[in-house]
């Protein structure tokens, strides 16, 4: 089964959820079914083939982040939402498509500078998490040498944001919706 065929079959979508006008994607079953993480992990263990940790953005990003950690036999970093982790921590505040958030990694016991990582998330949806998460740790010092997500929702111009704001950074999705 390929990543495509498992988002088709198993994606829940919520119309008006979490707020009205808004068709979110969950892929929590894709996530559930032993093919379906399979098919999503087995493509992105073979991008960034440099790279030496996967970092995971809060918090389905966690799921495909440590799994694809495991098969490419690096670290893995979770990149958290505000108020998760004890201090000192370096954040990232930003605005994304239904009100503002902050991102957060420990500000020690993680040495990142010229660690080159692979950034993970399960959906591209406006592009302002991924750009944060990316921003957030090139602040910390590491190498972010490939964004990757399961689902890009192209009506909402993610790409062209993260094109736009991290131009020398490839950004690959398993899924185009
Ligand atoms: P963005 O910052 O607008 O690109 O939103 C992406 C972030 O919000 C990711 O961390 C996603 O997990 C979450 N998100 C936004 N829209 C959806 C959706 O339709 N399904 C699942 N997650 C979504």
């Amino acid at each position: 089964e390929s990543a495509a065929q498992a988002v088709d079959r198993l994606t829940r979508w919520a119309p008006d959820f979490p707020v009205p006008g808004v068709r979110f994607a969950d892929l929590t079953p894709v996530f559930a079914d032993a093919a379906g993480l399979d098919a999503l992990v087995r493509p992105l263990a073979e991008l960034a083939p440099d790279a030496d940790v996967v970092a995971g953005i809060d918090a389905r990003g966690f799921l495909i982040g440590g799994a694809v950690a495991v098969a490419k036999r690096c670290g893995v970093l979770a990149v958290r939402k505000s108020g998760k982790l004890p201090p000192p921590v370096i954040a990232r505040r930003y605005a994304l498509e239904y009100g503002t958030a902050t991102l957060e990694i420990p500000a020690d016991g993680i040495e990142l500078r010229g660690r080159k990582v692979l950034l993970l998330d399960d959906v591209l949806a406006t592009g302002g998490t991924l750009v944060a998460a990316a921003e957030l740790l090139t602040d910390a010092g590491a190498d972010v040498v490939t964004l990757a997500v399961v689902l890009e929702l192209t009506a909402l111009a993610g790409r062209e944001k993260v094109e736009r704001e991290l131009p020398t950074v490839p950004l690959q999705s398993l899924v185009r919706i």
